[in-house]
């Protein structure tokens, strides 16, 4: 609950940054709901209606009702009660969300994997768990339930687990996904100017009041108080950050976050504190976001370099900032307890 709040206050006091430099004529609104866990805040300029940020949020909410690992009746609620004994048909979307996780799994080998579910929910961090670790039992038994290998894509958007006791986690993509779909709907009712914030999981629409760059501000991994060590500017694009502050308790002074390492069963344990990912589509930025995190800044940042339209900045533990070639015209250091460094 204390975490919960803390995340609020992290997110108004970007938005508040972000929107306080507009200039008179184009007077910004913001609303906001609780959905999907987490303060989702989207902020519209030109006078938009009220009907409009209803609209958005009904996506929200709709998209979160299939996609939920904790609604028994989603898509993916179906998918998981019948892991072992048949394929399940589920919405469009839900398909194409579990399709684009499996191309991650597929292309970090492994390193994102949305079969992880069992292991996410023995952890239950950031799901109620204030503090207890797990057997090494427990911990290899529901790892043993970690294969994207076994999850069999069929005609007719069916999906099927083959293992029973599987269980499919979007948690690392569905925000994403979740903000393309709330950007999709905000320009088919004319909008070009906003900012969808769901839980971090940021999109810009066009570009600031006065031909300017959005400032989006990348929080410093180690201040729960929300303070952020420097700023992407950046014009239609997404910015989607994965770090140890987002959920983790502390067990005998060790920190335990939620972002877990399917070779180990374990939080992932590398040089990095949060990745952050800049690029043109968010569920892309979401799954990067994870995967980059899990695979550390050597193969994350081989990944990224392949991959066009992205970008990264990583924050290490020991407060180093290393860029993707392309971040740098994007990301502006302002911490100076941060050091911009290469890659060893
Ligand atoms: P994010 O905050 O986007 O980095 O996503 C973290 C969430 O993704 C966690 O809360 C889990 O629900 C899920 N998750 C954790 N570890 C992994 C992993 N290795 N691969 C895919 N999803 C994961
Ligand atoms: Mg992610």
């Amino acid at each position: 609950m204390k975490l919960k709040f803390k995340t609020i206050v992290i997110l108004l006091f970007f938005t508040t940054a972000l929107t306080s430099c507009s200039n008179g004529s184009f007077e910004p609104r913001s609303d906001n709901r609780l959905l999907m866990g987490t303060v989702c805040i989207i902020t519209l300029y030109n006078n938009e209606s009220q009907e409009i940020f209803d609209g958005a949020f009904e996506i929200i909410a709709e998209e979160d009702r299939l996609l939920s690992l904790q609604k028994e009746n989603s898509d993916l609620g179906l998918i998981n009660m019948n892991a072992g004994l048949k394929a399940v048909e589920v919405s469009e979307h839900t398909y194409r969300v579990v399709e684009s996780a499996l191309g991650y799994a597929e292309m970090t080998e492994g390193a994102f994997d949305p079969t992880i579910a069992p292991l996410v929910q023995l952890w239950a961090i950031g799901q109620g768990n204030t503090g207890i670790l797990p057997s090494e039992s427990a911990i290899e038994a529901e790892n043993a339930l970690t294969d994207f290998s076994l999850v069999t894509m069929e005609s007719g958007n069916s999906i099927k687990l083959e293992k029973k006791g599987m269980k499919i986690d979007l948690g690392g993509i569905a925000k994403g996904y979740i903000a393309d779909r709330v950007k999709e709907y905000l320009l088919s009712q004319g909008v070009e100017r906003a900012i969808i914030n769901l839980g971090g999981n940021i999109i810009v629409l066009g570009e600031k009041p006065g031909n300017e760059p959005w400032k989006i501000g990348i929080q410093n991994p180690f201040d729960s108080r929300g303070s952020y060590i420097g700023v992407a500017a950046v014009k239609d694009k997404t910015v989607v950050t994965s770090g140890i502050y987002e959920r983790f308790f502390i067990h005998e002074g060790k920190r335990y976050h939620h972002i877990l390492d399917p070779e180990t069963g374990y939080p992932v344990e590398n040089e990095l504190a949060s990745v952050t990912i800049i690029s043109s589509v968010s569920i892309d930025a979401d799954a990067l976001s994870t995967s980059l995190f899990v695979l550390g800044v050597d193969k994350g940042l081989e990944l990224v370099e392949s991959i066009s339209n992205a970008e990264a900045v990583f924050v290490t533990r020991d407060k180093g900032v290393v860029l993707s070639s392309g971040a740098g015209s994007l990301f502006q250091l302002h911490d100076s307890d941060f050091k911009i460094t290469s890659p060893q």
